[in-house]
């Protein structure tokens, strides 16, 4: 079964990498994208992903958050602070991995469906 281009470039995007070569960089910081990729010279920061990347991560980890707020609230064992400093802790954490790699499948896939030229 063939992969589609998009699927490919998207993919590409989720790694951080050009989703013209998978190879350069996609991003110049981290969220910062680079002019173009360093390695092919792909235009790939005219792509703009817009408020799509910070939309998806909350949507994804919207409901994974309150499950887990809810099973915390239920564990009278633990103390307080340490479900609290643990939930804050995941919070953070899940959205620092993941909106980079949103924005970055984002930025592939929007560059996939670009028309030819
Ligand atoms: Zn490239």
């Amino acid at each position: 079964m063939a992969v589609s281009p998009s699927r490919i470039a998207a993919l590409r995007g989720l790694r951080g990498r050009c989703p013209a070569c998978g190879k350069g960089r996609l991003f110049a910081g981290y969220l910062k994208q680079a002019p173009a990729c360093t390695d092919c010279g792909a235009a790939t920061g005219e792509i703009e992903a817009g408020d799509w990347p910070p939309w998806l991560t909350v949507l994804l980890l919207g409901p994974l958050l309150a499950a887990l707020t809810f099973i915390a609230a239920r564990r009278e064992a633990w103390p307080l602070w340490m479900r609290l400093a643990g939930l804050g802790s995941f919070a953070v954490g899940a959205v620092l991995i993941l909106l980079p790699r949103i924005k970055g499948g984002l930025i592939g896939a929007l560059w996939g469906m670009r028309p030819p030229a």
